[in-house]
């Protein structure tokens, strides 16, 4: 008797191969039968035909280390199809940490994720672990609509193992090294799937600071990957040095990108571990990224295992009036910054607050590392802000940017996003297509992902709330890539299925899971194409302590299933939690 018998769909099983249609039965959490006509009795049979029958997603860039405390839906995951979600990235997290200790922690997260604090402090139960094996303790107590899969952060261990000397970046001593690496050895074989850095100097704490580890000398993260090697099994994810460009205006980056990769392919070789970094286009040098695939593919062939981690769509940064924008820092909106949305329009309607909001200047915000300084950004990249209009166009030409629209009608282009913002409500959102989308389409992105050595991730889901919607990327992926691409080529769907499934569970060892093959983990989507969308965004305030955080809806998950029990129906949350501790084989 199986539990599930899935009808007449058609099979994309995440090996890559071409789709077919056919059933597939569950049975004990496990894929028991895949095939064309799969007759026996079930508990439940569900009629799959016309829709898309896939393994559920497996996104290996998530930063969930705080929502695993105190939700257990983990959204915008859980509804876009995600079944694994990997967090602990970018050399922050929770664990170790020292009693009494979290603030340190906490305000690393909030400048380099830009998670309110508020909600950290308040929605975790600091005091539950010190260690990182106390950690995984504490997660194998909860229970989710996913599988979590947990690393062990530099900056956590750095901080914990040197203190103020770890947060200040003052050098490792040996005996540092020795304690760093045996806290790692013992955290992956507690559970970890890897171990994480950020080596960039645009990643900075509230305060300002790098964060620890950020300039860690090569001896350094050569003992990192030499523990990953004893304890067996496990990832290094790194953020080198320059991958997000070259921060010219925090004093630059201390190593270039190509120095980076060389860095890491030596580490592999030496430890046979597979090291995954971002990898994106940088405005400075919009070509070094081929580079850097050619590179990472000589020494692949030479016995490294580098897998640069690209994206499906560029890094957006959206901006409204319910999340950041650019005006947030000046003079004369920040004495009305705190008014309810409405009472806040109705002053930026007035024609001499508009002229005096368009005439100040920055003032910067207090905490160095904070996000509301984003601004800088936004204010230099109008020429490459878009609206966000339903249906979403997130491969928009040139001429629809803020810039060009404002030229075409003869006005000043801040002017003309100002009164954008006040549009719908207060509700109208921009998007700033940054990484990426230099050329203005995505074929940049396309050979990215078609590189056999990349692996698909980035999304960033559960961190930057107020300006980073890319959580949805795994179902964009399939509107975008697969469905609705104009301006160029699309994507196979089996070839979009494979890069966000078995690809990715097999570059973290997760070999129970990622395609649908008979005793594989029941992991598994079924997908409304004709419906599948992703929405306009929305601000909601459901974090701890009230926070803010900016979701994307999304349509189209008729069903999804998490160790061969039903998540998702109709794009609902059953409530059923069969999502645990991912573990590495
Ligand atoms: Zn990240």
């Amino acid at each position: 008797m199986y539990d599930y018998l899935i009808k007449g769909g058609t099979v994309v099983d995440g090996t890559g191969t071409a789709p077919f249609v056919g059933d597939v039965a569950i049975a004990d959490g496990k894929i028991a039968a895949v095939g064309a006509s799969i007759e026996g009795e079930a508990k439940e049979v569900i009629d799959a035909t016309g829709h898309f029958v896939t393994p559920g997603w497996v996104d290996v860039h998530t930063h969930y280390d705080g929502q695993v405390a105190w939700d257990d839906v983990i959204d915008p995951s859980s509804s876009n199809g995600v079944t694994t979600a990997i967090m602990g990235n970018c050399g922050v997290g929770f664990a170790p940490v020292p009693k009494g200790g979290e603030k340190e922690l906490i305000e690393l997260m909030e400048g380099v994720e830009d998670i309110p604090g508020t909600a950290l402090y308040e929605g975790m139960p600091w005091g539950t672990w010190e260690t990182f094996p106390e950690y995984i303790e504490y997660l194998d107590s909860r229970k989710y609509s996913l599988d979590i899969g947990a690393q062990i952060a530099h900056g956590a261990i750095r901080n914990y193992v040197m203190e103020e000397r770890g947060r200040a970046n003052e050098d490792a001593t040996a005996q540092d090294i020795e304690h760093m690496s045996q806290i790692i050895e013992e955290a992956i074989k507690a559970g970890a799937v890897g171990v994480t850095t950020s080596r960039t100097v645009g990643h900075r704490s509230i305060n300002g600071e790098a964060v620890p580890g950020t300039f860690a000398a090569d001896d350094e993260l050569e003992a990192f990957a030499d523990a990953i090697k004893r304890a067996g099994k496990g990832v290094f994810e790194i953020i080198p040095s320059s991958s997000v460009g070259d921060m010219a205006a925090l004093g630059g980056e201390p190593r270039s990108t190509l120095e980076e990769v060389e860095l890491m392919a030596k580490m592999s070789k030496e430890s046979g571990c597979p090291i995954t970094f971002t990898l994106i286009q940088v405005f400075e040098k919009p070509e070094l990224w081929r580079e850097v695939l050619a590179l990472v593919a000589e020494h692949n062939k030479n016995g490294a295992q580098l897998r640069p981690q690209v994206c499906s769509r560029p890094i957006g940064m959206i901006t409204g009036l319910t999340g950041y924008h650019l005006f947030q820092r000046r003079e004369s909106y920040l004495k009305i910054a705190d008014l309810p949305l409405e009472e806040r329009m109705a002053e930026m309607r007035k024609p001499e607050v508009k002229a005096q909001i368009l005439a100040d200047e920055d003032i910067p915000h207090p905490q160095a590392g904070s996000m509301e300084n984003v601004v800088v950004a936004f204010k230099q990249a109008l020429a490459l802000m878009f609206k966000l209009e339903s249906p979403i166009d997130y491969e928009p030409s040139p001429e629809k940017s803020f810039m060009a629209l404002a030229a075409a009608e003869g006005r000043d282009p801040e002017e003309y996003m100002y009164d954008f913002l006040l549009e719908d409500d207060g509700k109208s959102f921009g998007i700033l297509l940054g990484a990426n989308y230099l050329a203005g389409d995505y074929e940049v992105i396309r050979e990215m992902l078609t590189d056999d050595n990349t692996v698909v991730g980035l999304s960033d889901a559960g961190a930057h709330v107020s300006l980073i919607v890319d959580g949805a990327m795994p179902t964009y992926q399939m509107t975008h890539w697969v469905r609705d691409r104009s301006r160029g080529e699309k994507l196979p769907i089996e070839f979009i299925v494979n890069k966000q499934t078995l690809n990715n569970a097999n570059l973290y060892g997760l070999t129970d899971r990622g395609s649908l093959e008979v005793g594989k983990r029941a992991d598994m989507n079924i997908i409304d194409m004709d419906s599948l969308q992703t929405g306009r965004p929305e601000a909601h305030y459901d974090l701890p302590a009230g926070g803010r955080r900016i979701m994307q809806p999304v349509q189209g998950y008729k069903a999804t299933f998490v160790h061969g029990v039903q998540t998702r129906k109709d794009d609902q949350d059953t409530g059923a939690r069969p999502g645990r501790v991912a573990r590495a084989a």
